[in-house]
């Protein structure tokens, strides 16, 4: 059975914060930007490979960087 990769931190989209601007979609190569049934951008922690483009590109700090809790 495939082990699923775990990480010590993920990154979280703040809709409330966010303006829509899509760079996150476009700097991520992982499939880890989605728009969610509420028309939000919002983070697929299942494909995200913790790369940081989008959180580095967002120009209104919607995405957020926090630890995981220890597995
Ligand atoms: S951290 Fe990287 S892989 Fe994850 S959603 Fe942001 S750009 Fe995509
Ligand atoms: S880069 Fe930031 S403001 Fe732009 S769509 Fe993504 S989360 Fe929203």
């Amino acid at each position: 059975m495939a082990e699923k990769k775990t990480f010590k931190f993920s990154f979280i989209l703040d809709p409330a914060a966010c303006m829509a601007c899509a760079a996150c979609e476009l700097e991520c190569r992982d499939g880890g930007i989605y728009i969610d049934d509420n028309a939000n951008y919002s983070i697929n922690a299942d494909n995200c490979t913790r790369c940081g483009r989008c959180f580095r590109a967002c120009p209104s700090g919607a995405i957020t960087r926090v630890n995981n809790p220890a597995a």
